[in-house]
């Protein structure tokens, strides 16, 4: 019987271990993928940290590249032997409100890769064929998986921040390293806030075109059109509302964040504002991925072994990650 491994976490707080299973035959829409390349993003470390709570036991893993090697009787995208990204969102129910208003992002019953159905800390993966990406042929597997999740999601959260010209990136990982590339892209400035002392984080930021970069308490040089916050620490929404000039927004993009401190209403006042980013649709995606082709974005990734999970995961928690881990099988 053919194989596969995967990295399962049981419960969290333990450490994920590895199984091996029989490669499952893809039913209905879904198809079975051979994994080259999974990004580790911090929200798999959220679900390993027990901030967020699915379905257990879960292999988790939503930054997903690989070979398609099977397909199920209805799934009509794809063929065998097409290379495919797998993101977060793996389906909606396609008929809630949400879904039925283009905003399938929110959709009441979603199944969310590496956390409702096993992700990509895998050989193998199965996933519903509709939800899943063409990847541009300038990426090779691994520069392409941190695309899936950091990427588009930094991309949802850089345009809800609005048309302005300064942009702020609290905490300057996976995700800011690549909005970043693209704000500039759009002819704006990036201010890059890392933790106190980053100075290796500092200068990452300003080689890869940031016009400023310093600690998340410091005030920048100019006031701020937006401020995204990838960091999750509650303390840098009044720290940013700060930051921001009149009628400036803030934009929360991570899936859990510490408790946010009391602020005085002066912090708010003067048509400031905050609000979260939550999942993707499937055209944040399309778009996405055609602008890091144009761009092209170059995403810097260390590679390590899928048996590495768990050293990947402490990694990230420390944050010493220059740009994204990716687990190779
Ligand atoms: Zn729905
Ligand atoms: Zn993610």
């Amino acid at each position: 019987m053919a194989m596969m491994r995967a990295m399962q976490m049981d419960a969290p707080g333990e450490a994920l271990h590895m199984v091996e299973r029989p490669l499952p035959v893809p039913q209905g829409s879904d198809i079975l993928i051979q994994v080259s390349a999974c990004g580790v993003c911090r929200t798999d470390l959220h679900v390993a940290d027990g901030d967020i709570h699915g379905a257990l036991p879960i292999v988790p893993g939503h930054e997903i590249v690989g070979t398609v090697v099977a397909l199920g009787p209805d799934a009509d995208r794809f063929a065998a032997g097409d290379r495919v990204g797998i993101p977060w969102l793996g389906q909606t129910c396609g008929h809630c409100r949400y879904c039925e208003s283009g905003r399938e992002n929110l959709c009441d019953h979603p199944v969310f890769t590496g956390f409702s159905r096993d992700g990509g800390f895998a050989t193998h993966v199965v996933a519903d064929a509709r939800f899943c990406l063409a990847i541009p042929d300038g990426f090779d597997d691994a520069h392409a998986a941190p695309l899936l999740c950091a990427g588009l999601i930094g991309y949802r959260a850089l345009s809800m921040a609005g048309e302005g010209l300064n942009i702020g990136l609290y905490g300057f990982g996976a995700a800011a390293h690549i909005v970043a590339q693209v704000a500039i892209w759009q002819g704006r400035n990036a201010y890059a806030f890392t933790r106190k002392g980053d100075e290796k984080g500092q200068k990452f930021a300003r080689s890869l075109g940031c016009v400023w970069a310093g600690h998340s308490e410091e005030q920048p040089p100019v006031e701020l059109d937006a401020a995204i916050i990838f960091a999750p620490v509650g303390a840098l929404v009044p720290a940013s509302l700060r930051a921001v000039c009149k009628g400036g927004r803030v934009v929360c993009a991570g899936i859990h964040m510490s408790d946010i401190p009391a602020f005085p209403y002066a912090d708010l006042w003067e048509e400031r504002s905050i609000r979260s980013v939550a999942n993707l649709t499937r055209q944040d995606g399309v778009d996405f991925l055609e602008i890091a082709a144009k761009i092209p974005v170059k995403t810097h990734v260390t590679r390590l072994p899928l048996g590495d999970a768990n050293a990947a995961l402490d990694t990230l928690r420390a944050g010493e990650v220059e740009g994204a881990i990716v687990l190779v099988p």
